[in-house]
């Protein structure tokens, strides 16, 4: 156990050292003390840890699947730049086999190799020697004795320096390995336990449609596109050095330039982004335990439905219409469990006959894209949108220069664009019969190699904003702009300024005409540009 923990202490906790030592002069007798002093605390709180844990049927099984566990973590770790917090953890449990796969590649091999195979061998040689009860106590109080106090000293020794360190960087903890996804994991189950033993709280129960619904003379359609890991500073329509959204900037869409994430991940940002208190107030426990936008909608009298080419709606859809796109599996779009975007779209055309066949009603149809889901941005667009060559093509984000991995990730924004512009070109198509909006906005951003960063799910008070800024972007149709009275330019002058996933819940209760007492009108991103119906109290 101690030499396990010793073992974790030089080979999985880089990342947790260079970040110790980052800001600290290198040549000092005082860093190198403090150095040492936090090395002796960790592998003797850990062996400490294992020696209450273990036992003489249990110490190699569970040994074995922790040097397992801690090997795949290095792994991702040092790749990827990440920390193993709750909120990454959740991903890592949630994400499907399509997803895992992208991110075990070859070079994985040798690493666990090393890493884990070597001390796997050596602990499957050790023999345990069996002491009586009574002796086989008394060792194991000494030997828990002795760490403990070494810990303590320890301790003691860097108390100063090490619980300033703590409080202003309280994201360090996420990298001393295995602890932090123990912990993680740990507290992701208790937390799913305490949310499972209730049922969702019912939010908005008092939603009624607006007076404009009895106005209405023709079906009104939003559709809602929720984008993935698409970053602001790539798109295009913000200035961009490259065009990366070329077909919709020919149409008549207002984009928001600033706009920021609630999270660094879909965990995270999804269901906060359906939340009537979104970022701003952040409470994960309660935005998991209620309901959504989409409830409420429904609840007054709104038809919403999900159709998901992801993994799954994270609860904000619960017990309402939904399907997926893998299920639908259109033709030609989708090969390993898989499927292009341009499924979302999949007979849509149906869709929109059965709407325009009533005389009026509402809907809402959410559109959860797949859109520059990492690593492997190849895979996220067809061959005919592979412009800004040469593009990354292995999975493993390695092998390949940052320049290539931009263009392939410049690519699947190029067929996030398309998608964007086909859906709005075909509801445009049919603005007699239908009235129609469109809003896109990404659900969190990426990191493409800056500072060595990839991917996101970083914890979000020290994530860089490459993945916390995304795109949306905004489109009505004339009858939905009249039905709502929104004045497009006035709109167009405030998505000049910035706004964020807090908007969100309360811009579509607006654009939408439902009223409830949860909606807050400063958050509404329309609600300036609505000019009042003649008559109505100001
Ligand atoms: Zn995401």
């Amino acid at each position: 156990m101690l030499a396990t923990s010793v073992f974790w202490l030089l080979s999985a906790n880089r990342l947790f050292f260079a970040s110790v030592l980052s800001g600290r002069a290198a040549g000092e007798a005082a860093t190198w003390g403090f150095v040492a002093g936090l090395a002796v605390l960790v592998a003797a709180a850990q062996a400490a840890l294992l020696l209450c844990l273990l036992n003489r049927w249990t110490v190699k099984p569970v040994l074995t699947v922790l040097i397992v566990g801690t090997a795949l973590a290095t792994y991702f770790m040092d790749r990827l730049g990440i920390y193993l917090d709750p909120s990454m953890l959740r991903n890592v449990v949630r994400s499907n086999p399509a997803e895992a796969r992208e991110l075990l590649t070859l070079s994985l091999v040798p690493h666990l190799l090393l890493y884990a195979a070597l001390p796997l061998a050596l602990l499957w040689q050790v023999r345990i020697v069996h002491r009586p009860l009574a002796r086989a106590l008394v060792w194991r109080a000494m030997a828990l004795a002795a760490t403990l106090a070494l810990a303590a000293c320890a301790l003691l020794a860097v108390f100063q320096p090490f619980s300033s360190l703590m409080r202003n960087h309280k994201e360090l903890r996420y990298l001393v390995t295995p602890a932090n996804y123990l912990w993680s994991i740990g507290s992701v189950m208790a937390a799913d336990l305490r949310g499972a033993a209730q049922p969702r709280q019912p939010i908005g129960l008092d939603a009624t449609p607006g007076p404009s619904w009895a106005q209405q003379n023709k079906p009104r359609l939003m559709v809602l596109v929720v984008g993935e890991t698409a970053r602001a500073a790539n798109w295009g329509l913000n200035g961009y050095a490259r065009q990366t959204t070329p077909e919709l900037a020919r149409l008549p869409v207002i984009n928001f330039g600033a706009v920021q994430a609630c999270g660094t991940n879909t965990e995270v940002s999804l269901p906060c982004m359906f939340a009537p208190v979104g970022r701003r107030d952040y409470d994960e426990q309660r935005i998991r335990g209620s309901q959504s936008l989409l409830h409420v909608l429904a609840r007054a009298g709104v038809d919403v439905h999900w159709r998901d080419n992801q993994s799954g709606c994270k609860g904000v859809c619960e017990g309402l219409s939904s399907e997926n796109v893998v299920s639908i599996n259109p033709p030609g779009l989708c090969s390993n469990g898989q499927c292009l975007d341009e499924g979302l779209l999949a007979d849509l055309d149906r869709r929109l006959d059965r709407l325009q066949a009533l005389p009026s009603g509402n809907q809402l149809l959410v559109l959860h894209m797949l859109g520059n889901h990492g690593p492997s941005y190849f895979r996220r667009y067809p061959a005919a949108f592979e412009r800004f060559k040469p593009a990354c093509q292995n999975d493993d984000l390695q092998r390949c220069s940052q320049q290539e991995i931009v263009n392939a990730y410049d690519n699947a924004l190029l067929y996030t664009d398309h998608l964007l512009a086909s859906l709005v070109t075909r509801l445009q198509q049919r603005a007699t019969q239908l009235d129609s909006a469109m809003i896109y906005v990404s659900d969190h951003g990426e990191s493409l190699g800056e500072n060595r960063l990839f991917l996101h799910g970083m914890p979000y008070a020290i994530a860089p904003d490459v993945q916390k800024q995304v795109p949306m972007v905004m489109w009505t149709s004339a009858g939905f702009g009249q039905s709502a009275r929104l004045d497009k330019d006035c709109l167009r002058q405030r998505a000049q300024q910035g706004a964020s996933h807090d908007h969100l819940f309360h811009s579509v209760l607006g654009l939408l005409d439902v009223r409830t007492a949860l909606y807050e009108r400063a958050l509404d991103l329309t609600a300036d540009c609505r000019r009042r119906p003649p008559g109505a109290p100001s």
